[in-house]
């Protein structure tokens, strides 16, 4: 591996969880176009779990699913999970924060809101957000069906007066 290129791991938010997803790579060849993002994961307990993405052009799993697949496995789930992060390997072994795609956004709302993530701003600083800031008005429909993470209360009257 060139190290030459690993930002010191110590500049980043979270240097664990990042340089889980490093060492993750660390048997794939850098030519392996299948697994190019890794994704790590910290319990509340302290428990760390780590998984690649697997690519496959119906829809292969991305890291952050492999990951609480894994951390399931390991006895943790999404509700105990406080923070996320995933890594993508670029040419010449180059890692940086990647955020979550639109599906990962949905699953980690859906599956814990308060799942702390790792993201990358406009500028490309890591910054923590939560996963229901991913997601901003999500569940909340004109009809009131809300969902679990943003119950509307039925009778609730719209932005123009009128009652549900
Ligand atoms: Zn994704």
């Amino acid at each position: 591996m060139d190290t030459m290129t690993v930002p010191a791991a110590s500049s980043h938010i979270d240097p664990e969880l990042f340089e889980l997803c490093i060492q993750a790579f660390d048997s794939i060849p850098a030519a392996d176009e299948n697994h190019t993002v890794a994704a790590a994961v910290r319990s509340q307990g302290g428990k760390t779990f780590v998984a690649l993405n697997v690519f496959h052009f119906t829809g292969g799993p991305c890291a952050e699913l492999s990951v609480l697949g894994a951390a399931a496995a390991g006895g943790v789930l999404a509700n105990d999970i406080e923070t996320i992060v995933a890594v993508c390997r670029r040419e010449g072994n180059a890692f940086r924060v990647v955020n979550p795609c639109g599906r990962c956004r949905q699953m980690l709302l859906d599956y814990n809101p308060d799942i702390k993530v790792i993201v990358l701003d406009a500028q490309g600083v890591e910054l923590e957000a939560r996963a229901k800031d991913l997601m901003l008005y999500a569940y909340i429909w004109e009809d009131g069906n809300a969902g679990a993470a943003g119950r509307v209360e039925s009778g609730a009257k719209g932005p123009d007066g009128s009652q549900n």
